[in-house]
């Protein structure tokens, strides 16, 4: 099948209020633009080096997110476009997104990135750390970003009861969150192989890569 076709077939399954991002890290700029003349628009990519090319090369109507580990020092190669940051982990990851948007003269809206796997190797905050960041004594004077939602990956396995509980772990932090920031929205859980399930435990923001372009190298 083809991306468009791809695409169609997911869109027709998912709710309205389901935002799709279509994950193109290492996908050609043609990938990109087959998708984007089908009607699509949000795209997701894991490295802020790559995701700035093909910012350059592709059409400005395009809404970039990143969806992977966000080092500081690179920052600000994309906070002049940046549509939204999936994984902010720490306060000073959030301290340096507000100064480099600062300079662009713009906000960037930000999800709080929350540890639900049980492997190690998957970045995140628990939940008390996230109501830090959200509580911090400075945090209202970070007026060019805006923490809009939470981001989590289920660990990495066929079994679906794990992972069931896993994404309604992020639901419950979303919850406890909200309670004290009323500006989230967004639960950005699943992906190609687990988006339905997600979906089914309250996601309303889904990161698809493979289901769409094809397997990654
Ligand atoms: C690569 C990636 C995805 C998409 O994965 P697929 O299995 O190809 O759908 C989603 N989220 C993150 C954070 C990723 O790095």
């Amino acid at each position: 099948m083809s991306i468009k076709e791809n695409l169609e077939k997911i869109k027709k399954t998912i709710p309205e209020d389901v935002t799709l991002v279509a994950v193109s890290k290492t996908k050609p700029t043609e990938a990109i633009l087959e998708a984007y003349h089908s009607g699509h628009r949000i795209f997701g990519e894991n490295k802020i080096q790559e995701m700035a090319e093909k910012h350059a090369a592709l059409p400005k109507d395009i809404l970039w997110h990143m969806i992977g580990h966000v080092q500081r020092n690179k920052v600000k190669y994309m906070a002049p476009f940046v549509n939204l940051i999936h994984g902010v982990d720490s306060y000073k990851l959030l301290q340096e997104i507000n100064k480099q948007a600062k300079k662009n003269n713009r906000a960037i809206n930000c999800l709080l990135q929350i540890k639900i796997a049980a492997e190690d190797t998957k970045f995140g905050l628990n939940s008390t750390e996230a109501l830090q960041i959200l509580q911090h004594d400075t945090f209202k004077t970070l007026n060019n970003i805006q923490v809009v939602g939470v981001m989590g990956m289920a660990t990495f396995t066929n079994n679906t009861t794990q992972v069931t509980q896993e994404f309604k772990t992020l639901k419950t932090v979303f919850n406890q969150l909200k309670q004290v920031h009323a500006d989230l929205n967004i639960i950005s859980m699943g992906m190609s192989g687990d988006y339905e399930l997600a979906i089914q435990c309250g996601s309303n923001m889904i990161r698809v890569g493979s289901s769409i372009f094809g397997a990654r190298n």
